[in-house]
């Protein structure tokens, strides 16, 4: 459990969306439902521990939780019984219909410790009809005592109904000059421009990456020139890719196109997804034609969709590997 009273220095960016979960404590008005919304890796999650280990704590000092009251030492050892998070056993995925039906079950009880009880529900953004439903029935009738904090990476995928009826936190991305900082005092100086390039600014993100994803980035976005300069043979190269996780290598393909799209749109020093290749992409954006470039994107997205369902994997890397050699050839 994060002792609330460190969120700010551990992870000073939440300041912003801090401040406005501090008014609502200092007003005594805490909303019935809150939509904590942000890109991942940016701490929705540690807000959502502080902000209910505030509201919990019994002492009336202080911004934050006082980290030893009765119930602040519970929350700390993770067994106060009217703190809940609703998470999926597998990491990232949607919590399961039936977990939702069961928790919203027992908040038919009375808390058991405090009159408030906090429930803190990731990825609501992914929840299936039938979870979304059930949630949303608990919103429409509010129980005073209990406080739901949803948290959700894409706000515009929650369900309207559900979303009308939270109150919005936003959580935004620091500067990336900011994230760089914060990152050196976390991981080795010399990778802290990488990671914050590869996890798109995302603090929390970027210091969790493993040092060989830099290296696997690295190797396919090598590959995709070899390819579009005609330097590979595009069989070889989808059967290279293999090894990598196909989100990651369909991820990586989009942010190339994209960047040399955007050069090849307004050539000259332009904000790209990958400032680490420097010069190579503009001599590539100058020389591969926009029509090429938006047929491969299109292809890429098409292939980002199939991923969520049962693609033909080694047959869509060696579609996505042909159609980046043919950008070589100038083909449409
Ligand atoms: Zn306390």
């Amino acid at each position: 459990m994060l002792p609330g009273s460190d969120l700010l220095t551990a992870f000073p960016w939440l300041e912003g969306a801090w401040s406005a979960l501090r008014t609502y404590l200092a007003d005594g008005r805490v909303p019935h439902a809150l939509l904590v919304h942000g890109p991942a890796g940016t701490g929705k999650m540690e807000l959502a521990r502080a902000f209910a280990a505030r509201r919990l704590c019994t002492s009336e000092r202080g911004e934050f939780a006082c980290g030893e009251c009765g119930a602040c030492r519970l929350l700390e050892a993770e067994t106060h019984p009217d703190f809940m998070i609703v998470e999926s056993p597998e990491p990232g995925k949607a919590v399961k219909t039936d977990l939702v039906r069961d928790i919203i079950a027992s908040l038919s009880l009375r808390p058991q410790y405090a009159h408030n009880r906090m429930v803190v529900l990731p990825r609501v953004d992914r929840l299936n009809r039938y979870a979304a439903n059930s949630l949303l029935k608990t919103l429409e009738e509010p129980d005073l005592q209990t406080c739901f904090v949803l948290l959700a990476e894409q706000p515009g995928a929650v369900p309207p109904t559900i979303r009308s009826r939270c109150q919005r936190v936003a959580v935004t991305l620091p500067p990336r000059a900011a994230t760089e900082a914060w990152l050196r005092n976390h991981v080795p100086s010399e990778e802290a421009q990488l990671r914050v390039i590869v996890a798109r600014g995302a603090p929390l993100l970027a210091r969790s990456l493993d040092s060989s994803r830099l290296v696997a980035r690295r190797d396919i976005l090598t590959s995709f020139e070899a390819l579009a300069t005609g330097a590979a043979d595009p069989i070889q190269v989808a059967g290279r890719w293999e090894k990598f996780g196909s989100e990651e290598l369909v991820s990586c393909l989009i942010s190339w196109l994209e960047d040399l799209i955007r050069l090849k749109i307004a050539p000259g020093p332009r904000a790209v997804h990958n400032p680490d290749l420097g010069s190579s992409l503009s001599t590539l954006a100058a020389r591969l034609k926009l029509r090429a470039l938006y047929r491969v994107l299109d292809l890429a997205f098409g292939a980002k969709r199939a991923l969520s369902g049962q693609a033909n994997r080694t047959l869509m890397l060696e579609e996505l590997a042909i159609a980046c050699c043919r950008t070589a050839r100038g083909d449409r």
